[in-house]
């Protein structure tokens, strides 16, 4: 007899009965199975073995198949079992999500072995191409660096949990150090490491540096974009103890890995560790919980942390290493604040070199961005907005393209970019329309964009510089062309002088030739009704601050970055122009704490959709009145009201939120627990009986 979890979200598991004969093995915990379930049947996790059931044996149907698998072991079992209590969200629903697609179809079960063969012959094959790429031995590193590996050393030789948090800035070594760390520790044959990005986009570059550290070690990379039978058979290899080096995204972090040795998160502030739907969990904080559990190290790595990390590190829990070099000798590079209202920066009439169109770029920025040019170096030009416009508008009446679906607008695209004509496209609902030739309101034929993004900045600097190479990266582009690699390959072959693009150009690319860094729409973030705009913004403009004067030589200026605002004297642009990292955290720590916010208090999420943005608010309401009448509004709990979610309607769905806090964990936990109990009692899986609700209950949210 054993009993099964599903992919449901039931809080109980089923028993079956298990014919040992049929299925060719004995039970175990952790076998992938088929089992029967109503009229169909499902995959489903063996999570208990035992003698006897509650139920009428004679009713209790068969596992049907087996998977060819060793079971899951017992940590990553540990590890689901705490990720479905924390998270609350069913076991079987924590784990089956896990599982590559290529081990949940029994059909091809028995096809399997062959596959594995084939793959092996191919994985020989590429593995032969190792680069030497970005290898810097140990002995190589400079005096800042060794300290660093000589402190990491000596945290893992202990073979004991210990989280260590080292920062840096962009380009001091960080990468450097931990290869070299994790190369101490692949000493051991049987030793695996998991290594955590937390993008898509980062995973090819790093692959390669780490191949070339590692040119006869097994490496399994997962990621979304991998295709399902490689990614299959990575997760394979990993969970057989063959892979040594997992390196992936954040589903990576729940991999099956039996002889994990160390953990390295790199960029572990960044908000994509969070998963946004589904089990809302944060690799970042299971891979804590794991390193704590199989008594390894962890390293968090980041030029910007996360106040939650920072205070962790300051305050002694964490193991604390800096690097405050830069690894080339390159010096910071300098911050220019253009105050937009200021009208020295803005063009007048008359100005030599004024663009014919209004630009939207000051005359400040434009100035350097020319002298730039003739040092024949790059410019990287940031706006966080894909697109051309964000939204069309009528001259005559107050008509704007807002989305059908969604409270929010249509944002314009122009020809070639999603089609062959201009469109209107919602990034919310991804509904595309043709541009209307007159306004559907007042029939007036003149239509005018408001703002700028991507696609529209590009024309202006085509416009502007006519002479140089403008390349956009976004993710329409991307999309489109060759893929995101390619195109950060142009820039790294100086195909290109002027690159525009989302924050996808921030991220860990190591370019060696950008002079200047610009920032157009940094002021549409700071003012954010989520208390962590801030924090975040202020990291990403490190990140592409980070981005100019990597260039090899030493003592070489560090470039410049220019960031565009109409509020210089913010915190988030002072802290930046002193490059002071830790000033900011502290001032943000400070915030926080005042008004008893993460990570002075702990948050719950309460979801709720429905088809009428009243009922889904009633539906909050009550429950918060149950939870009061429950007499768990104590002391240490808050509950907010609930309230429509800053983006409120979404592809015809109304959505509201009712926020819970406490400064105590347990408190919280207990509470969420038993709204948990108590919305399941009046619903069927997830919907609520009666009005239909979906509903959903986050832990530690990230955008509220
Ligand atoms: P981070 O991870 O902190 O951004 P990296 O490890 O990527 O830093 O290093 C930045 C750049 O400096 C890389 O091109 C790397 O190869 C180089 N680098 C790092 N350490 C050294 C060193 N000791 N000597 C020479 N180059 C180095
Ligand atoms: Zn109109
Ligand atoms: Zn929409």
């Amino acid at each position: 007899m054993v009993q099964v979890v599903v992919d449901k979200p039931l809080a109980q598991g089923f028993d079956y009965l298990w014919d040992a004969q049929k299925l060719g093995l004995e039970p175990a915990i952790g076998q992938v199975v088929e089992v029967p379930f109503g009229r169909s049947s499902l995959i489903g996790i063996v999570i208990k073995v035992s003698a006897h059931s509650d139920f009428d044996i004679e009713k209790l149907k068969g596992v049907q198949a087996l998977a060819p698998l060793p079971p899951l072991d017992s940590a990553v079992l540990r590890l689901m079992n705490f990720a479905s209590q924390y998270y609350i969200h069913a076991l079987g629903e924590t784990i089956i999500p896990t599982i590559p697609q290529m081990w949940k179809k029994p059909d091809d079960w028995k096809k399997i072995p062959r596959k594995l063969a084939a793959a092996e012959e191919r994985k020989k094959k590429k593995n032969q191409e190792a680069l030497s790429e970005g290898y810097i031995s140990a002995a190589q590193l400079n005096e800042e660096q060794k300290r660093a590996l000589n402190a990491l050393a000596k945290c893992s030789s202990k073979k004991q949990f210990k989280a260590i948090l080292l920062q840096g800035q962009t380009g001091s070594g960080k990468t450097a150090v931990f290869l070299n760390w994790l190369s101490e520790i692949l000493e051991d044959k049987s030793a695996q490491v998991l290594i955590l990005v937390p993008e898509i986009n980062l995973t090819p570059q790093l692959e390669r540096r780490v191949r070339a550290y590692f040119p006869d070690k097994k490496m399994a990379v997962l990621h979304s974009a991998v295709p399902e039978k490689q990614r299959g058979m990575a997760w394979y290899e990993a969970m057989t103890g063959e892979a040594q080096i997992i390196l992936g995204t954040r589903l990576a972090a729940l991999t099956p890995m039996p002889n994990l040795k160390a953990v390295v998160v790199d960029e572990e502030h960044d908000p994509s560790y969070k998963q946004q739907d589904g089990i809302r969990y944060s690799a970042r904080d299971l891979a804590i919980w794991r390193a704590h559990d199989v008594k390894a190290p962890i390293l968090l790595s980041s030029a910007t942390p996360s106040l939650e990390t920072w205070m962790a590190a300051r305050a002694g829990r964490y193991e604390y290493i800096r690097l405050d070099q830069r690894a080339q000798g390159a010096s910071l590079p300098k911050v220019h604040l253009i105050n937009t209202r200021d009208p020295q920066n803005q063009f007048s009439p008359g100005d030599v070199g004024r663009p014919a169109n209004k630009s939207p770029i000051t005359k400040t920025l434009v100035n350097a961005i020319s002298k730039n040019l003739t040092q024949k170096k790059q410019s990287l030009i940031l706006i966080n907005r894909r697109g051309y416009a964000p939204v069309l508008s009528c001259s005559a009446c107050s008509w704007l393209s807002s989305c059908q679906q969604c409270s929010s607008y249509m944002v314009m695209h122009k020809a070639g970019a999603l089609g062959r004509r201009p469109l209107l496209s919602c990034h919310h609902c991804g509904l595309v329309k043709a541009i209307p030739e007159h306004c559907p309101d007042c029939g007036n034929a003149d239509l005018k964009v408001l703002g700028q993004g991507t696609q529209k900045i590009e024309d202006s600097i085509e416009e502007i510089w006519p002479n140089a190479r403008v390349l956009r990266i976004d993710t329409d582009s991307s999309k489109k062309s060759k893929g995101a690699e390619e195109l950060f390959q142009e820039v790294h072959n100086g195909n290109v002088d002027l690159v525009v693009g989302t924050q996808m150009i921030a991220k860990g690319h190591d370019y060696q030739n950008i002079g200047l860094v610009a920032v157009l729409d940094a002021d549409s973030r700071l003012f954010s009704q989520d208390f962590r705009a801030a924090e975040r913004l202020f990291a990403q403009l490190v990140q592409v601050a980070g981005r100019a004067g990597r260039a090899g030589l030493d003592g070489q200026a560090g470039g410049d970055i220019y960031i565009e605002t109409q509020y210089p004297e913010a915190a988030v642009f002072q802290y930046l122009l002193r490059h002071d990292v830790d000033g900011f955290l502290a001032h943000t720590a400070n915030e926080r704490d005042e008004a008893k916010l993460p990570p002075f208090s702990y948050q719950g999420l309460v979801h709720a959709e429905a088809k009428s943005l009243m009922k889904a608010l009633q539906f909050l309401g009550d429950l918060k009145a149950r939870l009061r009448a429950a007499g768990l509004i104590t002391k240490g709990l808050k509950v907010y009201d609930p309230v429509p979610k800053a983006i409120m309607r979404v592809a015809g769905t109304e959505r509201a939120q009712l926020v819970i806090e406490s400064e105590n964990r347990k408190v919280l936990q207990e509470v969420l627990e038993a709204l948990d109990h108590d919305l399941r009692e009046n619903s069927q899986g997830r919907i609520s009986k009666g009005e239909r609700i979906r509903w959903l209950i986050e832990r530690d949210p990230i955008s509220i």
